[in-house]
């Protein structure tokens, strides 16, 4: 059979992980929802590496989306990914299944063609982005968390969270997006406490916004 270029780059293209996990969302408006947690390694706004941070655009970050040493982490092509994370979903109860593509920046590796499989195998898709590369067709529920000094290329989706307080982010310059959900998450650092008292402040005087709350962290669960 011959195929032709878009068919030959989806059977080359490898994805690469930095883990996944079968876990519950932990924040935002799928809160407490049963997920497979697909982390892609790497991010455009930071290498993942502490020696680079002070000159990152994006400081502040708590992730570890470097390379593909964690949890299941690895190359995988489309398919194998797709069984990979079929596989980790309850056998005895298949309804209601959800993956949240997450990073790192995960729209610089997601693609229709992965979407397309994890539809096939009856999975809804979200994503966490930070909003300065346009999605690809096919996501299901789009969360973007914005960072300070980038250019926002999202301005529609399901789901805005900004990390708040953060330096060169107001609220109020995303209130005119299409984003049906709309929370500020308490910057965890060492400020936790004045940071989630300026959130609840915020969501009171402006009640636009909800409050997000990272309660995986909070309550331990992995
Ligand atoms: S955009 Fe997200 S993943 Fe990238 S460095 Fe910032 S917080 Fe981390």
């Amino acid at each position: 059979m011959l195929l032709d270029a878009k068919q030959k780059n989806r059977v080359k293209k490898t994805y690469k992980i930095k883990e996944i996990h079968y876990t519950l969302q932990g924040e935002g408006y799928h809160s407490g929802r049963p997920a497979i947690f697909c982390r892609f390694s790497g991010c455009n706004l930071w290498s993942g590496l502490e020696k680079d941070r002070p000159k990152a655009i994006c400081q502040f970050c708590d992730t570890d989306f470097w390379g593909i040493d964690g949890n299941q982490g690895g190359k995988y092509k489309g398919a194998q990914l797709a069984d990979l994370l079929d596989s980790l979903w309850p056998k005895n109860n298949t309804s209601n299944k959800f993956v949240v593509f997450t990073g790192g920046e995960p729209l610089l590796q997601l693609d229709t063609a992965l979407c397309d499989q994890m539809h096939a195998i009856g999975f809804e898709i979200a994503v966490e982005t930070n909003g300065t590369i346009t999605p690809p067709e096919g996501i299901d529920w789009i969360c973007m968390s914005p960072k300070a000094n980038t250019d926002i290329l999202l301005t529609t989706g399901h789901e805005l969270k900004i990390v708040y307080p953060q330096r060169g982010i107001d609220p109020i310059d995303f209130e005119h997006m299409n984003f049906a959900n709309r929370y500020l998450q308490p910057m965890d650092n060492e400020q936790q406490a004045e940071n989630t008292k300026a959130c609840v402040d915020y969501c009171k005087e402006n009640p636009k916004w909800k409050l997000s709350v990272q309660t995986h962290k909070i309550l331990n669960i992995p």
